[in-house]
């Protein structure tokens, strides 16, 4: 991951910390660190890290997370657009053993 390039102020993420009941389970979904406790809610520390998986809006209780999942996983996007990392994604590997391209998942 360390090769991976993110868009600054572009994620959709977006938080309503009115309807935010305080569960933490955003927090430990996020394989991205983007979410921490403040008080009794979550709030957004580094969006730009998002990689709009989808995780944290499924699985808070209270709807109180929106994100534009599945719409191409910006970063491996763009990183295979510039040919900088194996294609690797939320949905997987964007290439078979073989090399070839992969079909299927939001980047398929
Ligand atoms: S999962 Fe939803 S309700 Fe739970 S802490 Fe996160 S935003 Fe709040
Ligand atoms: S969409 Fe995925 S990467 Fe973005 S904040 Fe939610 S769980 Fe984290």
């Amino acid at each position: 991951m360390g090769n991976m390039v993110y868009l600054k102020n572009v994620a959709t993420l977006a938080i309503d910390t009115t309807k935010c009941s305080g569960c933490g389970f955003c927090l430990d979904v996020c394989p991205h660190n983007v979410f921490k406790m403040n008080g009794k809610n979550a709030k957004i520390v580094d969006r730009d890290a998002c990689m709009e998986c989808g995780a944290c809006s499924r699985n808070c209780p209270a709807g109180a997370i929106s994100v534009q999942s599945g719409v191409g996983c910006a970063a491996a996007v763009i990183n295979s657009l510039l040919g900088r990392n194996g294609g690797e994604c939320c949905c997987g590997p964007q290439k078979d053993d073989s090399g070839a391209p992969r079909s299927g998942g939001c980047c398929g």
